[in-house]
């Protein structure tokens, strides 16, 4: 437990919640805190982290990650209506370090786009040699079978 606690002192986005780092806040409640990016993709780039410590967002955090995207859609919708360039609004959350999360408390990325705007993803070679149906369906039909006992935990679990 030593080492938790450890962990959350060291925790930048525990700081800005407890106020011992400063921040530029968006919006708070009792369960998030949405404050500007310090490294911005484009202006007007918001983050929206949960109040509580989670690394993750699992099925067990399932009410807090409705909310997270609840809130990141009407600051998506204050960001269409001010005079920052907004032509459209990405919302992203990286899930673990292979996913490009650097941070480990979960938080989601709310930010404005705009054509030209250098940002964009990279594909790899794969990507250009889609697959065929049969192996989309698959796909499907594993991650559905999961799908269906992942939802029914999380029901029973409310
Ligand atoms: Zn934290």
């Amino acid at each position: 437990m030593k080492i938790m606690k450890e962990e959350k002192e060291e925790c930048v986005f525990c700081n800005i919640i407890e106020k011992r780092e400063e921040a530029s806040i968006v919006y708070e409640d009792d369960q998030v805190i949405a404050v500007m990016d310090i490294q911005p993709v484009n202006p007007g780039h918001i983050l929206v982290i949960p109040k509580q410590h989670l690394p993750f967002i699992g099925p067990e955090q399932n009410q807090i990650g409705e909310y997270m995207f609840k809130v990141g859609i009407q600051i998506a919708s204050a960001l269409k209506s001010n005079d920052l360039k907004c032509e459209g609004v990405n919302y992203i959350m990286a899930d673990g370090e292979a996913a490009g999360q650097e941070v480990f408390h979960a938080h989601l990325h709310v930010f404005p786009r705009f054509k030209n705007d250098g940002f964009g993803f990279r594909f790899s070679e794969e990507y250009y040699n889609p697959p065929q149906r049969n192996e989309l369906n698959r796909i499907a039909s594993e991650i559905k079978n999961k799908l269906v006992y992942e939802i029914n935990k999380v029901r029973s679990v409310q």
